[in-house]
């Protein structure tokens, strides 16, 4: 099924909001096997909304809007596309009555009657109802083209995807889709892809593609089969050959990041940690207690940015400091060290470096050391991470979490490929 997002809203195309929809939903529909072959973007007009219906039907079999659903004037998807198609809008009672209910409990909201214009869908659709604002949502099928329409907000747009669109479209193929996510750190997506290119290109069903995320590669397998028992039983060798191929750098699978893998170890193993933080000035910290249960593991961390508080909150000896420099290895080790003291964690991370655009006229911006000590070791990566401050203070984050997770896993924390020349 070849699929296309027709988005509209006038505040798309100039600039104001960004089409987020079209990609979380690219997302979503990519782990139902569905292509998304075409993201449209049309303001709030009559007529070349209808253009681009009439373009989009020739070419896609699922047609997705989102926004527009509204009851203000500018509010027309629903028009538009009843007329393209050759339908009726008709009033739904149950969403007329659910509308009037809404605004009677919500206090600050006063209801006119161009709400009504909510309760308006085509005929003969599924109604989509919407649990997370008050337009609905609907999808139908016309001359072998399906339709879905959402609504414009993401809060409302992506679950009722989630929880209307999706069974509407498992129901359409008969068959389960079935997808696992191999998640990998320190590989490139080109490297990745090289290694597997020709397999990619002629499995069918599994197939396997990579993604980019920030700073890692997500690989996904995905299986169509009359049941999800099966499908998962077709992905299965596949994840498996993955995993052989690319060895620990594939460090979970159905997981979605290192923190996440890093509060579950650490969880199973009864282990604490604690993070001091120079550039990266508290990433580690709101990272992973962006995680529920975080308190569990995370005893806290300091975001000590100058040689002074570097000193005096991990009781690292000035000299040691002015000797090596704050971006070293020494300073990154005593900073590990210094706070799993002062926190009482087993577990010490830091990260220092340099996160640009400005230099320090010694070391090349990007240069970062990240490390990890325990009652007994330390250890400490160098890092090269190149240009971008907000990438290279992610990308630090990133391999600090990286280390935790591959302490915990018994692997090497400090694998040969950071381990700079000659040392
Ligand atoms: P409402 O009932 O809130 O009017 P609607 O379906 O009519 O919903 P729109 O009026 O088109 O939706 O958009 C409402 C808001 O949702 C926009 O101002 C914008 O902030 C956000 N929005 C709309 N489309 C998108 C999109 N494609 N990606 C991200 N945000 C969007």
């Amino acid at each position: 099924m070849n699929c296309e997002i027709l988005a509209v809203g006038t505040e798309l195309l100039l600039g104001n909001t960004v089409n987020t929809n079209a990609a979380d939903l690219s997302g979503l529909l990519s782990g139902l096997g569905i292509n998304v072959f075409w993201h449209t973007v049309v303001g709030d007009n009559p007529k070349r909304l209808a253009e681009a219906v009439a373009i989009a039907r020739s070419r896609a079999d699922l047609i997705i809007t989102t926004g527009g659903l509204g009851p203000t004037y500018d509010d027309l998807t629903k028009n538009v596309l009843a007329e393209s198609f050759g339908r009726k809008l008709e009033l739904h009672p149950e969403e007329a009555a659910f509308l009037k209910e809404w605004f009677a409990r919500n206090a600050t909201s006063k209801y006119t009657d161009n709400n009504l214009q909510q309760a308006y869908l085509p005929e003969r659709c599924t109604v989509f109802h919407n649990d997370w604002g008050t337009a609905p949502g609907c999808a139908f099928e016309e001359g072998g083209v399906h339709v879905i329409m959402l609504p414009g907000p993401p809060r409302e747009c992506l679950p009722m995807f989630k929880a209307c669109a999706v069974p509407y479209l498992k129901k359409l193929s008969g068959d389960v889709i079935f997808s696992r996510q191999i998640m990998v750190f320190g590989m490139g997506e080109s490297a990745i892809e090289s290694l597997f290119r020709t397999e990619m290109e002629h499995m069918a069903n599994p197939t396997l593609a990579t993604y980019a995320k920030f700073g890692e590669v997500m690989l996904r397998v995905t299986a169509k089969a009359p049941t999800e028992a099966e499908a998962e039983a077709m992905c299965e060798p596949v994840v498996e050959k993955v995993r052989a191929v690319l060895g620990d750098k594939a460090y979970a699978v159905d997981i979605p990041n290192m923190e996440t893998l890093g509060l579950r170890l650490l969880k199973e193993q009864g282990r604490t940690f604690s993070a001091a933080e120079s550039l990266t000035g508290g990433l580690i910290g709101e990272r992973f207690t962006a995680l529920s249960g975080a308190s569990a593991v995370y005893k806290g961390g300091a975001v000590t940015y100058c040689d002074e508080v570097k000193a005096a909150m991990l009781g690292i000896d000035p000299a040691l400091i002015a000797q090596n420099g704050a971006v070293s290895f020494a300073t990154a080790a005593a900073m590990a060290k210094g706070v799993r003291l002062a926190a009482r964690t087993d577990i010490g991370l830091s990260a220092t470096g340099l996160a640009g655009p400005d230099g320090d006229g010694v070391h090349p911006v990007g240069t970062v050391f990240v490390g990890l000590a325990d009652g007994e070791n330390v250890w400490v990566r160098e890092l090269h991470l190149g240009t971008g401050r907000a990438r290279v203070r992610q990308l630090a984050a990133n391999h600090a979490f990286d280390m935790l997770r591959r302490y915990l896993q018994g692997l090497d924390v400090v694998p040969e490929q950071y381990v700079p020349a000659g040392k």
